[in-house]
């Protein structure tokens, strides 16, 4: 056995549609993103998506198109991956790390409010593993102070959380399609809002600096008619090489297409977990999962001999992994340290086990299996 922790789901459609792109030779940022960009907003329910090439630089945008005065603060948490607080210092602005709900550990809202001062302009909350955080409070707490909301769903793709899509209750929603997540385009990241005016200059920021159709100028290149100026533009604010580009979309129209599909066997792989540990003594689900509501990309454990169940499970040949180290113990954020009991806590427990689409049944089992007979030692 030589089970994986994450693993794309590609199939003959996503094939099918990047030898498209092959037979059209068009596999930069062209007509197919724009594809991708209109059926991502009709499914997600957002008046506008614009595709890039990761969530990273979603996040780094979605805090840059605010332009808060250099050295402001934003909330983010402890339990998240890197790029929740890199985008922060990209933007010069001062990351504050918010400590987690010791039920769902996404960010606490209690410590929110505790480590929230008049310098803050920004929060963003990250669905850790998929779990929604809860916005309802979040976001008229956010107002109350002006606070810019940003989602990271980099954990989440198609969760509905009181009658309203992850992703549309913040001012602006960050997705990940990188290989590990709920679907994926190889690397790629969707921004999302629901006020277009805000995203304005996201395409040219992503693309140089240049807001332009490009594919649809290239066809006037030759088009027979008066205008010389056909090669112009204008660089009106700095851009970065973001783009998200016609392959990645191409892989991403196929995985929207299976998305529900892939969703429901996540779903299915978290219910077999759910029931094969219930009753456990020293691993316990990490979180309240909720599948049949929420969609999850991971699924953790909080195993009382942490170490040991790592090194038995890879014996087995069962992949393992730690999300995350808090950001508070890593070297790179030393400088802007804050309390955060409840992440560090857990940090000494937390075992991320496989979850994927093609996870086959008896490798459930099997997982399932040698998680008993460690329990039982
Ligand atoms: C993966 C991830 C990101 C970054 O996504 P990329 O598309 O790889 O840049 C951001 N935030 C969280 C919480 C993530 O897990």
């Amino acid at each position: 056995m030589n089970i994986r922790l994450f693993k794309p789901s590609l199939t003959e459609l996503e094939l099918k549609y990047v030898r498209e792109a092959f037979e059209r030779a068009w596999i930069g940022l062209g007509p197919k993103v724009s594809e991708f960009e209109q059926k991502w907003s009709e499914w997600l329910g957002v008046k506008i998506s614009i595709g890039l090439n990761s969530a990273t630089a979603a996040l780094h945008l979605a805090l840059r198109v605010f332009g808060f005065p250099k050295g402001k603060k934003v909330l983010v948490p402890s339990m998240t991956f890197s790029a929740t607080a890199s985008a922060v210092l990209y933007n010069d602005l001062v990351p504050v790390f918010v400590d987690s709900d010791p039920i769902t550990l996404g960010m606490s809202i209690e410590d929110l409010d505790r480590k929230y001062d008049k310098d803050c302009v920004a929060v963003i909350p990250v669905h850790y593993c998929g779990h929604p955080v809860a916005m309802e409070k979040l976001i008229p707490w956010a107002k109350e102070r002006n606070l810019k909301v940003i989602e990271d769903c980099a954990h989440t793709t198609g969760s509905i959380y009181q009658g309203k899509p992850l992703g549309t209750w913040g001012d602006i929603g960050c997705f990940s399609f990188e290989e590990k997540k709920c679907m994926t385009t190889g690397d790629g990241g969707m921004i999302v809002s629901n006020d277009p005016e805000l995203l304005k200059d996201v395409k040219a920021m992503r693309w140089v600096g240049i807001d332009k159709d490009n594919w649809k100028t290239a066809q006037e290149y030759t088009a027979m008619n008066k205008d010389a100026y056909h090669w112009f533009y204008e660089l009106k604010v700095l851009g970065w090489k973001y783009n998200m580009n016609d392959l990645a979309a191409s892989i991403g129209l196929a995985q929207l297409e299976r998305l529900p599909e892939m969703n429901k066997r996540r779903s299915e792989i978290i219910k077999k977990y759910l029931e094969g540990i219930k009753d456990l003594e020293t691993i316990k689900p990490l979180l309240p999962y909720e599948p049949d509501k929420y969609v999850y990309q991971m699924f953790v454990i909080r195993a009382e001999r942490k170490e040991d169940l790592i090194i038995y499970l890879k014996s087995k040949g069962i992949a393992t992994g730690c999300h995350y180290t808090p950001l508070t113990m890593q070297p790179l954020f030393k400088p802007y340290l804050s309390y955060c009991p409840v992440a560090e806590d857990e940090y000494f427990k937390i075992i991320t086990l496989p979850l994927h689409v093609d996870l086959k049944n008896e490798e459930i089992e099997y997982i399932i299996h040698n998680l008993r007979e460690f329990d039982n030692e």
